[in-house]
């Protein structure tokens, strides 16, 4: 198991604390060998730590899990057609962000790291947050002070010392970077073992399909990291033969902030700059996303699409979900609008998985300003 620069391809051992090449600053991915063995899966229990031989975590002793994951997928009808939505909002803290955090804190607890830092909008701190207080680790969340209270609160009664910044997303980043040469950077946009947790989504999606894989797969993009950590998921079983193709990939970006979008319609080979407009998916607001050039690779390479949502599809989206009785944050509500919208435009039959990535009860008050 080892790291490897995906600009320089320079080689580093999986033990090193890094986050990415200390040479040329290049992405890191993570190479190792994985197996998944679907008879060993029926009598082991319903987490996504049931994919053990898949996960790089060497030690059973060094797990920090809350035996999260295999969150329900349910079929709902969407202007006559069918979707699956995984509810992953019903994480213990709230998000999918515990798929990444149960691995990485793992790994941290593997490199007997005692104290991390991490900044995100709100969701991957209090993740992050809640596995380090399981782990004993002391936790630094670096996040900006207009994300919502409801993040904030559960961040601190983690015990995390939480950090508010005062300015820009990308603020936020580089006030935890510089804490970060000192401490282990808990990075789910950067760290590679945090991608090795979120792809159990497609691992659980295709189990739950009884080992079939969906022809499309939707979700939202602004780190990408249910995005990327999908694909990596996908590829996988096709590398081990369960399944025999990766879905299409269809991003969703909150037009309010969409650099990845603008620059896949303008076909750029660099990443647009945009300036951000005020949104309600606070959750994937990210002008600058350090691996934007993934994702619209894995657009390209599935023959996929990326879709841009207004503010006026979100809301509608948020109130067609509320009132089937789902109650997710509006980021989350961005990628069912993403759905919506893809449906409409669709000819052939295809079988559609998507994802509810946030609790709304931590988002009352941004649901209320909407209006909903
Ligand atoms: C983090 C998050 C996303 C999107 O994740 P990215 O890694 O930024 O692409 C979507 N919805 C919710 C609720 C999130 O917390
Ligand atoms: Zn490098």
């Amino acid at each position: 198991m080892f790291y490897q620069c995906t600009s320089c391809k320079l080689i580093y051992d999986h033990t090193e604390c890094i986050w990415k090449c200390p040479k040329c600053s290049g992405l890191l991915d993570l190479q190792f060998t994985f197996e998944i063995d679907i008879a060993k899966l029926r009598n082991r229990k319903c987490t996504l730590w049931r994919y053990r031989e898949a996960i790089p975590i060497e030690s059973d002793n060094d797990i920090i899990s809350f035996d999260e994951g295999m969150t329900p997928l349910q079929q709902i009808v969407v202007n006559d057609y069918p979707v699956q939505l995984k509810l992953d909002f019903l994480f213990p803290s709230g998000s999918y962000k515990d798929r990444g955090s149960t691995v990485l804190i793992s790994k941290a607890k593997s490199l007997r790291v005692n104290e991390v830092v991490e900044d995100s909008s709100g969701n991957a701190g209090a993740s992050i947050a809640a596995y380090c207080a399981k782990a004993n680790i002391a936790s630094n969340i670096y996040v900006s002070n207009k994300s919502s209270k409801g993040k904030l609160f559960q961040i601190q009664s983690y015990g995390a010392s939480l950090h508010t910044i005062e300015g820009s997303r990308e603020d936020v980043a580089q006030a935890a970077k510089d804490a970060a040469n000192r401490l282990f950077y808990a990075s789910h946009v950067y760290h590679p073992f945090f991608y090795h947790g979120t792809k159990t989504f497609a691992y659980e999606v295709c189990e739950q399909l009884g080992w079939k894989v969906p022809d499309t797969i939707v979700l939202p993009m602004g780190n990408g990291t249910i995005f990327i950590g999908a694909y990596i998921g996908f590829s996988e079983l096709v590398q081990l033969n369960i399944i025999e193709k990766i879905p299409k990939f269809i991003g969703i970006q909150t037009k309010a902030c969409a650099p990845i979008y603008k620059t896949y319609v303008n076909q750029s080979d660099c990443l647009q700059d945009i300036i951000p407009n005020q949104t309600v998916a606070e959750g994937i607001a990210i002008a600058k996303s350090a691996r934007w050039k993934q994702m619209i690779d894995i657009v390209q390479f599935t023959k996929g699409q990326i879709l841009a949502v207004d503010e006026i599809q979100i809301k509608s989206a948020l109130i067609d979900l509320s009132h089937r009785g789902y109650y997710v944050e509006p980021t989350a509500a961005a990628a069912f609008a993403g759905v919506t919208q893809y449906i409409q435009n669709l000819e052939s039959d295809e079988l559609i998985v998507s994802t509810l990535t946030g609790h709304g009860l931590k988002t009352g008050e941004l649901i209320d300003i909407m209006n909903c």
